[in-house]
């Protein structure tokens, strides 16, 4: 299997109710990631 650079492309972008940004991002082979981020001018936790 060769080597795969993923390219993540943003594919969704959605703010719940208790103010947490959610990132979805994907690549063409299928690969996805979530990224939850706070806007509520708190620092991210994780
Ligand atoms: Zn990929």
């Amino acid at each position: 299997m060769s080597m795969h650079v993923h390219v993540r492309l943003r594919h969704a972008l959605a703010i719940t109710d208790d103010g947490h940004l959610i990132e979805e991002l994907r690549c063409k082979c299928g690969a996805t990631w979530t990224h939850v981020h706070q806007v509520d001018g708190g620092r991210p936790e994780r």
